[in-house]
């Protein structure tokens, strides 16, 4: 696995890749894997024949207030994870190169970015479409491979695509979870011990909502209520958001009737998690 720094060598080497007609897949992530990562590059690494990872700390998706500084970071640790995949190349750029100086072209998926995650985290969602198309123009791929845990920036890199005409297909895969629930992610690893427990409350609600769909409760306020109240009993968790609509448009429903998003976002002490689950009534 060749780990590459510079965008002109990664370009270079997707280019050479694709004169010999060969596929290449990119995986973008923040790093400091987890198994969630490595289940995105064995979905890459079955689809092309070449495998990307990008591993870069964005700092435009971060907010003034956010944990850009403190983000978990162990390169030689992800680099031979990576590898254990797989995995070609790593490409991992400096944020000097990614934002030159004067650096000013945004991408702004308008409506999909303005609820849920990017009401609590204005600029969050630009930040992000940006550095992935960024990356599909540095990377050039066939195939880009994201995470259903982050379900809005999965569906707002899909409008992109569409709404751009770039030639890539976007790969979902379902949310990875510890045995007892917990949704992987690099955040967990903020957590103490007794906020571990309180951590479980979010998939456990899920769960909760999913089992009152299934016995016919259609009422969004009823679920949103329960789901609501099960997270609150556990101690030092705070509600960020709780959405409950449309998985396509992201707009919010009253009832539950085909598939519909139920969707969290929890402070657990200082740390903000996220979960998501697809309901069918
Ligand atoms: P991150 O490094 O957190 O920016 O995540 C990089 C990619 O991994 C994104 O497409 C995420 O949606 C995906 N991802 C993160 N955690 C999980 C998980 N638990 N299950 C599936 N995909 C995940």
């Amino acid at each position: 696995m060749k780990t590459i720094n510079s965008i002109s060598n990664m370009t270079k080497t997707t280019v050479r890749w694709r004169q010999k007609g060969l596929s290449v897949a990119l995986v973008p992530t923040m790093g400091y894997f987890h198994e969630g990562h490595l289940a995105l590059m064995r979905m890459a690494r079955s689809r092309a024949d070449r495998v990307v990872v990008s591993l870069f700390v964005n700092p435009s998706q971060f907010g003034p207030e956010e944990d850009l500084d403190r983000y978990p970071r162990d390169l030689e640790r992800d680099t031979e994870l990576a590898k254990g995949q797989g995995v070609d190349c790593l490409f991992s750029p400096s944020a000097g190169e990614m934002y030159l100086p004067g650096f000013q072209t945004w991408i702004d998926v308008e409506g999909l970015s303005q609820g849920l995650c990017g009401a609590s985290r204005p600029g969050h969602f630009r930040g992000v479409a940006t550095v992935v198309a960024k990356l599909f123009n540095i990377v050039r791929p066939d195939i880009a491979v994201f995470g259903q845990k982050d379900f809005q920036q999965l569906q707002i890199i899909h409008r992109m695509v569409k709404d751009l005409n770039m030639p890539i297909d976007i790969m979902a895969h379902p949310i990875v979870r510890e045995p007892d629930g917990l949704a992987m992610s690099s955040r967990n690893y903020y957590l103490s011990i007794e906020e571990r427990k309180s951590a479980l409350s979010l998939s456990q609600a899920l769960r909760l909502g999913e089992k009152m769909v299934a016995d016919g409760i259609r009422s969004g306020q009823d679920i949103i209520q329960a789901v609501r109240d099960h997270i609150l009993s556990h101690t030092g968790t705070k509600i960020d958001y709780i959405f409950l609509g449309d998985p396509e448009e992201l707009e919010e429903c009253q009832e539950v009737h085909g598939k519909a998003l139920l969707a969290l976002a929890v402070w657990v002490g200082r740390t903000r998690l996220i979960d998501n689950t697809l309901l069918e009534g």
